[in-house]
Formats: structure tokens, sequence, C-alpha cells
């Protein structure tokens, strides 16, 4: 699990493999020499045009540009002002490395979101230097962004994800067509759990529903959060109800099959949950907070009759 404690080394080593560089300069002499500079530990990608920098960040995003002012067609200010402009690319880092350095130029392409400016000819030294700065910077507020959406004790999403993303999807279904759905989860008789093994077991427990949860879903859109306490929310973009009854179904076995054994428990002798789960359809013009309702309604129903089972309904026609 990612912390704020994680050291920052291990979080670039597990999380990013080599730092992904690209080198953006119409001279191929320049690109071959910040090559040699940054070959052995990074992974070195390069451009002589803006255009073609656009689209590499756009379809293999690297964690850093090094970009050349002065090119023909698009220059290097218009490249950065492109990428600043663009939501899927704002976060990169642009560093300029120019021959012209004056202080209006560099004004101008702080000015337009650069996070530095480097002389040519460049001294090895230095920008390998400053670069291992900005990088370390991108990553920290990677982390931080990643941060502030996962739960901390079990590693999945939390609510506030969770919220924004289920506004995302149900206007996503809305625009094409397809339907949504959503499903509750709630461990059973966890307050007696708490009581006969204590909350660190308890803790632990969470972990591993978490765990087991994550591993039912398939599809990379698919998703799953605390949505409180001792609940569990999905979100299953373009899935019908016959599929999420599966779904559900599935979700209800693995975590029994975990056999955490609950001595306390009136439904068996493991960890048990009841599934609640809700399906928008297409013709189905209600709000998101409607889809929730509606799956704890049926939360609801899990639990009066008898707990560890799943019950659904649909949402518009
Ligand atoms: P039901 O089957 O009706 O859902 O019963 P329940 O006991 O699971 O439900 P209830 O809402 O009465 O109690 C929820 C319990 O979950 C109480 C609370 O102490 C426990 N809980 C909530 N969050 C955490 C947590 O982060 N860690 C631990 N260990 N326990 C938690
Ligand atoms: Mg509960
Ligand atoms: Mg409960």
């Amino acid at each position: 699990m990612i912390t704020l404690d994680t050291p920052l080394d291990a979080l670039l080593d597990s999380s990013h493999g080599k730092p992904k560089l690209l080198v953006v300069d119409d001279q191929p002499i320049n690109i071959q020499v910040m090559h040699q500079v940054f070959g052995g530990d990074y992974q070195v990608f390069m451009a002589t045009s803006g255009t073609q920098a656009l689209a590499i960040c756009k379809s293999n995003p690297p964690d850093l540009v090094l970009l050349d002012i002065v090119m023909p067609g698009m220059d290097g200010f218009e490249v950065c002002s492109q990428l600043k402009a663009d939501d899927t690319t704002c976060n990169i880092p642009v560093i300029f490395v120019t021959a012209h350095t004056d202080a209006a130029q560099e004004t101008h392409g702080l000015g337009l979101g650069a996070v530095d400016f480097i002389a040519k000819p460049v001294n090895p030294a230095v920008v390998r230097a400053r670069v291992k700065t900005q990088l370390t910077l991108k990553f920290q507020s990677d982390l931080l962004r990643k941060l502030v959406f996962l739960d901390g004790l079990s590693g999945v999403y939390n609510r506030r994800y969770f919220d924004q993303q289920l506004g995302v999807e149900c206007a996503r279904s809305t625009r094409s067509g397809v339907p949504v759905s959503a499903i509750m989860i709630d461990v059973d008789h966890f307050k007696l759990y708490n009581d006969r093994y204590g909350h660190q077991a308890g803790d632990d427990c969470l972990r591993q529903i978490a765990v087991a949860l994550k591993a039912c879903l398939k599809r990379p859109a698919d998703l799953v959060a605390r949505y409180g306490g001792e609940e569990f929310a999905c979100i299953l973009p373009d899935t019908t109800f016959d599929d999420a009854v599966c779904l559900g179904n599935e979700l209800e076995r693995r975590v029994r099959a975990l056999a955490i054994p609950h001595e306390a428990s009136s439904v068996a002798a493991v960890i048990t949950v009841s599934v609640g789960l809700a399906t928008r359809t297409v013709d189905s013009a209600e709000e998101p907070a409607a889809l929730i309702r509606l799956a704890d309604t049926q939360l609801y129903e899990a639990k009066q009759s008898g707990r560890g089972r799943v019950c659904g309904a649909q949402l518009g026609k």
C-alpha cells in the first residue's frame, strides 16, 4: 500500500521503473548529446518537431520534456502552451533548453508554465541535477494527487473518488446510451467481529475484503471504493443488470471464500457480506444519487432477508 511514509525511492522504483524523458530538438546532434547524458538512468524518447512532440506526449506521456525553443514550424513556446492547455498533459514538467537565453525569453517561457531554463551547450552535471530535482517534485505531486483519492486503511479508492466517478459515469451513460451499475457491500455483524476479535483484527479483515473485492473486477473502468466504515461500493460502467447480479454474487462468494473465522455471526462461521445493487438503465433520467439510494435499499433488503446474499433492482424502465 502507498502511504505518505513510503520512501520516495521505493515509490519511483515500483511505480515508474526508469523515468521517461522526451527530448525535443530539430537538430539530431543535440538529441544525441542528451541521449549520452541520460541514456543510462532514463528511458529517452525523441522528437524532432513540435507536432511530433505533442503526439508522443498524448500517446505515451513522458515524466519530463526537454524542449528546444527555436524549431521550424511549431516552436517550443507553442508546444509548451499546448501541453499546458490540455488536461491529459498539463502535469508533465517542461524544461526549455536553448542557445538564446535572455531575460525576456526566459520570463516568457516560465510564464507559459515551464519549470526551468537550461542554456546550450549543456553542462551534463548541471542538466542531470536539474532534471532530477524536477522529477522528484513531479513524482511527489503525482503521489499526492493519488493519495487524495485513496483510502488509507484498505488501499482502495475513497468515498471522494467514488462520488466524483459516479457523476462522471452517469453523465457518460446518458451521453452514450449505455447502462451503469452500482454495488454496495456491507460486512455482516462486523460490530460483533470487533467485539470478539478486537479492532486490529477488524482492520485486518477490512483489508483482506478490499483485496478480494478488487480481484473480482475484471474491466479497467470498474472500480471499488471504501464507502464508509465497513461498507464498500463498486461502480460498473456499461454493465447491465444481469451482469451486475453475476458480479454481485461473485463478490459475495469471494469474501466467504476468504474463510475468515467469525464465531459470533448468525449467518455463517466465517465473515460474510450483504450486497445491494442497482442498474441505471438507458431510459432513466435520475440523478446519480438515486442510483445509490436504490442500491442502498437493496442492501437493506439483503440484510432483512438473512444477510450473506445479493439483492438488486433497476432504475428506469
Ligand atoms: P450488520 O450485519 O447489520 O451490518 O451489522 P454490523 O455490526 O456490521 O453493523 P453496525 O453498523 O451496527 O456496525 C458496524 C461496525 O463496523 C461498528 C464499527 O465499529 C465497525 N467499523 C467501522 N469502521 C471500522 C474500521 O475502520 N475498523 C474496524 N475495525 N471496525 C470498523
Ligand atoms: Mg454498515
Ligand atoms: Mg455491517
